[in-house]
């Protein structure tokens, strides 16, 4: 047994809920984490499998979760995983950090996995101008060619937006956007949000709407549509407080959705009810 100290568990809630993003391989340590990545190597240490993550978020509520993929190897693994366990749902796609590796091959594998029964999204995709590991041009390139793998395959676009809402939004508009949109751990504030909510795009509130500092966030939640909302961790990163600096893990889900639901003033079961009714119409029929 490792030492590392992992979150209690929080108290379980009173409805199934689900976590539509996380990183089950780099929650298992499936690819070792680099030294400039200390959550994820905690969360390695702690040497959890697939089967544990998913028997202790089932403890406390949370059902299902959808496991992403952020290029070739860990979009293929997730889909495996998504294929073996009946609660466990995968997105693939290349991040925009790597979008220097979307040639014209990598992105044909993604768009077969994308076909794939139990993968439900293309995923995560989009702009980071926050790091500058991939050119805009490679990354404006790559989101626009993963717009298309999900038009083509029909499956939800989840899309990874870093200081970079306009670009996103503009992309989006000029490509002709997919049925089916999620911001995942939504960052901006209420005018970003008013924008996703005209354009009918869901919006997926992650940890930091926890934090103390963070009131902008709470605004964009206030103003988010139920109908248009989802919860995720993107464990093992971005855990809610009173958890910041360790890993995150779906059974941690529990924490932000009651920050939600104090925001929206409705009852957490009734959200946790909503939002998996959420899941379904964004991913397809579980
Ligand atoms: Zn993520």
């Amino acid at each position: 047994m490792s030492t590392t100290k992992l979150p209690v568990p929080p108290e379980p809630l009173a409805a199934e809920v689900f976590d539509s993003h996380c990183h089950l391989d780099i929650m298992v340590g499936n690819r070792q984490a680099s030294s400039g990545d200390p959550v994820a190597q905690a969360a390695q240490a702690a040497q959890a499998s697939v089967e544990s993550i998913l028997d202790q978020a089932r403890s406390v509520g949370v059902t299902r979760l959808v496991t992403i993929g952020y290029d070739l190897p860990s979009s293929r693994w997730n889909a495996e995983v998504a294929e073996l366990h009946p609660d466990v749902y995968a997105g693939v796609a290349i991040h925009p950090n790597e979008a220097h590796a979307s040639t014209p091959e990598v992105l044909a594998e993604i768009e077969a996995l994308a076909r794939l029964p139990h993968v439900r999204a293309v995923g995560e995709t989009g702009l980071d101008y926050y790091r500058d590991w991939a050119s805009k041009d490679d990354q404006h390139a790559s989101f626009r060619a993963h717009i298309e793998i999900a038009k083509r395959t029909g499956k939800a676009l989840v899309i990874h937006d870093r200081e970079a809402h306009d670009d996103v939004l503009d992309v989006l508009a000029d490509q002709g956007a997919p049925d089916v949109v999620v911001f995942h751990s939504f960052s901006g504030d209420a005018e970003m949000a008013a924008r996703c909510v005209q354009a009918g795009y869901h919006m997926s509130f992650s940890g930091p709407v926890t934090y103390k500092n963070a009131g902008y966030l709470r605004e964009a939640v206030a103003l988010a549509p139920v109908e248009l909302m989802l919860v995720e961790t993107d464990a093992p990163y971005l855990p809610p407080t009173p958890h910041r600096g360790k890993p995150n893990a779906p059974y941690l889900i529990p924490l932000t959705l009651r920050c939600l639901a104090e925001v929206k003033g409705i009852d957490p079961g009734e959200l946790a009810t909503a939002i998996s009714a959420n899941g379904e119409a964004v991913f397809g029929t579980w």
